[in-house]
């Protein structure tokens, strides 16, 4: 089937013949690193080339960023974009990257000609008070926020509340809307039931099947798994899953909306489940990404082909079967082509989530595959 936001793949697929550290296939290192603007997900990414590479600059250039961004109007929530650990100088002050690009409006992620009504509305801005569950703006990112904090310093920050108000959030929808028979658990964004990692149902379950964080493995079975096969079943013929509950158009491979985002949940439901069929569906989600995963939106991690590769990265950690790296592998040669394809460029050309620091986030962690992690996402 044609697609028309993707590009035609013109790699050879993984036949079990190719040798990944043979001298000949694309070279992945020497790319030009400058550029980017200023903001914490800048901050973030030479964090992670210092931890990749170990050179002190990168670390130094990471608390400039950081130092810039807390100087900067503190945001009105404190979700995922925001989070400060107190006045105890920069080495204790964390700033984590904005995925969204403010609070209040939905992002340039969501195309509102691909989520045209009743999937898309204007909703006005919330009030601070209420706060929403999703990665980007809402609870899962501060959850993330979390994990962060403990494994940049030591543990110490308790998820069980976090995870307690989201799991009461979405039993409380779920009721609300007669829908707990189909799904104990239920989350809206803006008054849409969305499914992807980024704003939706897979990205919350996600953090909510993580060891530990939910108090109580009998909540995590009774409310978590029955929704997390809500998901399963919303699947699309082709592997895909659609950006909204209801949403028919099998149109987005995304990490924000697809398979690309749900298939971190779909890998965690395995190893918490121990059920195959959420490694096949995980298998199948590879699949889409193989074939529909090169976009014409470009090459950062929220909707591009870097983003898309992490998922071959989590089959890989998973699996450890060379083929997903092999394909990681041919995402970063198509990356390295960075502007050859004719791709529209991103809002935020050099952002983290949208941009350039994304795809060098992405090509550095391909040189540690098994460490690999999505940007403030992987746990
Ligand atoms: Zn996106």
């Amino acid at each position: 089937m044609p697609d028309q936001r993707a590009l035609k793949n013109p790699y050879k697929d993984y036949d079990g013949t190719q040798n990944l550290f043979d001298p000949s296939t694309p070279s992945f290192a020497g790319q030009d690193c400058t550029g980017y603007r200023a903001g914490a997900g800048i901050a973030l990414l030479y964090l992670h080339l210092h931890g990749v590479f170990g050179e002190s600059s990168y670390l130094q250039r990471a608390l400039e960023y950081v130092s810039r961004s807390l100087s900067l109007k503190p945001a009105r929530w404190v979700t995922l974009p925001v989070w400060r650990r107190g006045a105890r100088g920069p080495s204790r002050a964390v700033v984590l990257p904005p995925p969204a690009a403010r609070p209040g409006r939905p992002t340039s992620c969501i195309n509102r000609s691909e989520l045209s009504p009743p999937f898309y509305t204007e909703a006005p801005p919330r009030p601070a008070y209420i706060l929403p569950d999703d990665c980007c703006t809402a609870r899962a990112g501060f959850l993330y926020s979390l994990v962060f904090i403990n494994q940049q310093f030591r543990p110490g920050e308790d998820p069980h509340p976090i995870c307690d108000a989201a799991l009461a959030s979405g039993e409380s929808l779920a009721k609300r809307n007669r829908t707990q028979d189909q799904s104990p658990l239920m989350y809206e964004w803006y008054q849409e039931q969305y499914v992807g990692a980024a704003h939706g149902l897979a990205g919350i379950y996600y953090f909510l099947m993580q060891p530990g964080f939910v108090a109580g493995q009998d909540r995590v079975q009774s409310l978590v798994k029955p929704s997390v096969d809500f998901v399963c079943q919303l699947k699309f013929p082709s592997g895909n899953y659609p950006p909204c509950v209801g949403d028919e158009r099998d149109l987005l491979v995304h990490w924000c909306h697809g398979s690309p985002g749900v298939i971190y949940m779909l890998l965690q439901a395995y190893k918490v489940f121990g059920v195959k069929q959420y490694l096949e569906d995980a298998l199948q989600s590879g699949e889409v990404l193989w074939q529909r995963g090169l976009l014409k939106k470009g090459y950062g991690l929220c909707h591009g082909a870097a983003g898309n590769a992490y998922g071959f990265l989590a089959l890989y950690k998973v699996t450890r079967e060379a083929r997903h790296l092999y394909r990681a592998c041919m995402f970063a040669d198509w990356c390295m082509n960075y502007g050859k394809h004719g791709c529209r460029t991103p809002d935020t050309p050099f952002s983290l989530f949208e941009g350039m620091a994304g795809t060098i986030y992405f090509l550095a962690d391909l040189l540690q595959p098994m460490r690999s992690k999505f940007p403030a996402f992987e746990v």
